[in-house]
Order: C-alpha cells, then structure tokens, then sequence
C-alpha cells in the first residue's frame, strides 16, 4: 500500500493552489498545525478550504499515507463562516491527488450559486426536490427566507 502514496513539499503544494486561485489562510478562527488555503466565490459570500496535510512547521507533509487532503465547503451567515451540510471531501496523497483535488473543486464550486439571494444576499445553495435541482438561500433555516431560484 505505501507505493500508492506520495510525498508532496510545501512548494509543490502552493504552486498548485495558487494556479487554482487559493490563497494561504489568514483567518483566525481556523486554527491548524497545517496549511489551510482558502477561494472565495465571485460574490464573497462562499468559501472553499484546503487542508493540506502541509505542517505548518515546516518540513512537508505528514507521514506518507497518514492523512488525507481535505476539501472544505463554507458560507457566511452574517458574519460566520460555517458548513452547507456538504461533507468535507477527502483526497488522498496519491499521485493523481492534484486531479482528484480539481475534481472535488468542482464538486463544491456547483453547490452554490454564482448569484446571491435576491432577497438578503446570503449565499445560494443547491438543494435537490422531488423533480429537479435548484438553489435556496442558507438562511431559510435561520431566518426562513424564501429566496430561491425556483
Ligand atoms: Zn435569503
């Protein structure tokens, strides 16, 4: 099993984020002892996180095959940051982590919609009915709005 696995230097790893527009975290609610970077959506009111296995410490990765790279869908109610209800999506350190890692990128970018809410600008998410797909505002839980795109 451990040929399976690579190791991946920190270099390696801020090359590939920064080629997918992620950006080393400097949120301080997210506390960590590795890399965290993060994208916002167009409107700023979604987030993705990479937690990259990469100690903040220096040295690399965690040990070879230990953990895995995890893909973190975020929204903003108000002013915090908090979970959509879509699980964190894991990509383990194998040699085709940067792919799978895109593809789990693309996964999260089609959970939210590009437009806000209409009715309080609160990220859109997508919901699945009885007959078809649609977003609804990640407030209606809080607030009970309705916005959708339906
Ligand atoms: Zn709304």
């Amino acid at each position: 099993m451990g040929a399976r696995y690579v190791h991946i230097s920190e270099e390696e790893f801020d090359e590939f984020a920064r080629s997918k527009s992620f950006l080393r975290t400097n949120d301080p609610m997210l506390h960590a002892n590795e890399i965290i970077y993060e994208r916002h959506a167009r409107h700023g009111m979604a987030r993705m996180l990479i937690y990259s296995t990469i100690s903040t410490m220096g040295g690399g990765g965690r040990k070879v095959g230990s953990d895995a790279i995890r893909l973190v869908l975020q929204v903003l109610r108000d002013t915090e940051w908090g979970g959509v209800g879509w699980k964190a999506k894991r990509v383990h350190r194998t040699k085709n982590w940067r792919a799978n890692l895109t593809s789990r990128m693309h996964d999260a970018a089609e959970m939210v919609h590009t437009e806000t809410c209409p009715l309080c600008g609160h990220a859109m998410i997508k919901r699945t009915g009885k007959h078809d797909e649609f977003f609804s505002c990640i407030m209606w839980s809080k607030t009970g709005c309705n916005g959708s795109t339906r």
